[in-house]
């Protein structure tokens, strides 16, 4: 019988749906991409295929995850980005190879060098760049659930996302007030 692994949270950012690859950080913390096949299958939902994936490349994929997450979550609350972080973002972005290129439909999309986990991790490097960096509409937040605090990249048009993913954090945030209001009320009446 196949082991069940944990399902993917697939949002719309690339470098913030990598990070979301480990979620509830602050809680009982879930690792999405426990074995070098899952950070392959996760790579080919976002175009980004590659060959193959050994046990060092993976490792290698959760500290540009990690480090993504410290530099996102210091420049959501408007901290010193963590210099560490910087040097191995900068590193895996500089270490890739990949290219821009436009389909056939106008567009845009990545090509890698040599479908290597190197290059995949440079483009994911180079999508967090961009959004540390304040080069895309949206605004960088942190997940309003104590055990998740995820950052996460908001582009509504009033920038005031609570929640990393609405399916989950969301959900479980707007089903506990729920419980606490029914409790109250029940008491109130009792
Ligand atoms: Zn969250």
């Amino acid at each position: 019988m196949p082991v069940e692994l944990p399902d993917f949270r697939l949002g719309s950012v690339l470098a913030t749906s990598f990070t979301a690859t480990l979620t509830e950080r602050q809680g009982d913390s879930v690792e999405r991409i426990p074995t070098p096949q899952r950070l392959i299958d996760w790579l080919a939902i976002y175009g980004l295929a590659v060959d193959s994936c050994t046990a060092a490349q993976l490792k290698c994929a959760r500290g540009l995850r990690e480090s993504i997450h410290a530099a996102a979550t210091a420049a959501a609350t408007e901290d010193t980005l963590p210099a560490a972080a910087v040097e191995i973002i900068n590193d895996r972005s500089v270490q890739g190879q990949a290219a821009a290129v436009l389909t056939p439909e106008g567009e845009w999309q990545w090509r890698l060098g040599s479908s290597s986990v190197e290059d995949a991790l440079s483009v994911i490097a180079a999508d967090a760049i961009s959004i540390i960096a304040g080069e895309r509409a949206g605004k960088l937040a942190l997940c309003a659930s104590p055990t998740c605090q995820a950052a996460f990249f908001d582009t509504s048009q009033s920038r005031t996302r609570r929640w990393c993913d609405m399916g989950t954090c969301g959900n479980r945030e707007k089903k506990a007030r729920f419980n606490a209001n029914h409790g109250k009320k029940a008491r109130s009446t009792g």
